[in-house]
Order: structure tokens, then sequence, then C-alpha cells
């Protein structure tokens, strides 16, 4: 049911053998247990130093998805250095040192309550076949995937993006929601009652409002709510 994700070994290798941070590179990461047991010592995925050096759980945010509903998004950190460094590296040049940071943010993010395998999915920000070929690998998948392991909650991909729309950066909150009419479409329905949606970063929360101003239209049932690795201020 839960297959295992790609670049697990790298993972397995920073929280099993490795022991230093990745992102100071100096100091060991502490252990996730006091009570050690068997050969090898599972380590939280970066020191405690940078752990409580980092601003966790910014306000959640709203975005409205219909008349009197709004989409809550909850990022685990904001798009700040360091985390916006590692986050570009990883997005841009497959940097995998960098994803156990990466996958440190995604277990800050609170579980939602009430929400298991048999009632929930995780939707995965899709991306277009365009960039897809560009870039070689999707970064979301990536870690959406590490999500579904750690909530045990399962990836549905039955939502996609259209390749017509161009890139949201430098557009302002108005160009982009134009932007991003008729982004996404449905090939399949999915019959969970709690759709949680995943991207990596939110900045004006955009791209989420479109995707799931969609969805609603085909899930008029469900209710959904937004994640992100970071929420990055427009203004700056
Ligand atoms: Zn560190």
């Amino acid at each position: 049911m839960y297959p295992l994700p790609p670049y697990q070994l790298g993972l397995w290798i920073s929280a099993y053998i490795d022991g230093r941070c990745p992102m100071c590179r100096v100091q060991p990461c502490a252990p996730v247990s006091t009570q050690t047991s068997g050969l090898l010592t599972q380590r939280q995925l970066l020191c405690t130093t940078c752990h409580t050096q980092i601003r966790w759980l910014p306000d959640v945010f709203y975005v409205d998805i219909g008349a009197d509903d709004y989409l809550p998004i909850q990022a685990a950190t904001y798009y700040d250095y360091p985390i916006r460094q590692a986050i570009a590296a990883f997005k841009q040049h497959e940097d995998l040192t960098r994803l156990p940071t990466l996958i440190h943010l995604l277990r800050q993010l609170p579980r939602p309550k009430g929400c298991h395998a048999g009632n929930s999915v995780i939707v995965p920000m899709p991306t277009t076949s365009a960039r897809l070929i560009k870039r070689g690998f999707d970064p979301v998948t990536i870690l959406s995937q590490h999500l579904s392991r750690h909530w045990r909650i399962p990836l549905w991909h039955g939502s996609s993006r259209i390749d017509t729309t161009v890139s949201q950066r430098g557009l302002s909150r108005a160009e982009r929601l134009s932007n991003l009419d008729n982004a996404f479409t449905v090939s399949s329905l999915s019959t969970a009652r709690h759709l949680l949606l995943l991207d990596d970063v939110a900045t004006t929360g955009a791209s989420l409002q479109a995707l799931a101003r969609m969805l609603k239209d085909h899930h008029p049932r469900a209710t959904l709510s937004a994640y992100a690795l970071a929420h990055g201020s427009y203004y700056r």
C-alpha cells in the first residue's frame, strides 16, 4: 500500500549512519528515542540547534474557494534563509543533500485530526508535463510520497495541470488567479471525505486556491485543507 518512495536510501543514510545535521554539517542529530535498540540508532534529520532556529508553523491562512467556503493553508515554516535555499537547491538542481531538511519540515506539519487512510487522500500539486520534462523529476510528488508514509494516508493522483498557463513567478495576485483559470482538470473522482492538498511553497496561495476550487466542483461534499513546506511573503 505504501511503496518505498524514491530517494529512501539517502534518507536512511542520513537518519541512521551519517548522524550529522545536513543543515550546519557540524552538530550531530539527536537520537529519535533515548532507548536505543539494535546496532543502528535512528536520529532526527536536523540537529537541535538548527531546529530551534527555525520559526515553525506560521498562522494558518485562508483563501476563498466558493460561497462561504475557505481553504485553510498550513505551512511548516516561512520561506526564508536557510529554508528558501534548501527548497530551491532541491527543486532546481535535484540536490539530494537537501532532502532530509525538507522531510524534517514535512514532519512538523500537524497531522490533520480525524483523517486516516480510510477517509482521506493527499493530493500533490500537479505539475505540467513541460515542467516535468525540463526538470526531469517532480519535487512535490517526492515530498508527498514521504508525507504519505509519515501520515499513513494514501496519495491520489486524479488531477492534472494543463500546459497552457505561464509561470506564476512575477505575476500579481490578480494575474496569478486569471492565469490559473481552468489550469487544472480531474481524470477520476476520489471517494475520500477529506482532500489534503500539498505544495512546496505557498505565497499568495493562488495555485492551491485554483486547484481547490476545481476539486470542490467535482467533490462538493468533501472537506479540503492544504499544506506547504513554506509560506512565502509576496511583498518582500
Ligand atoms: Zn545543524
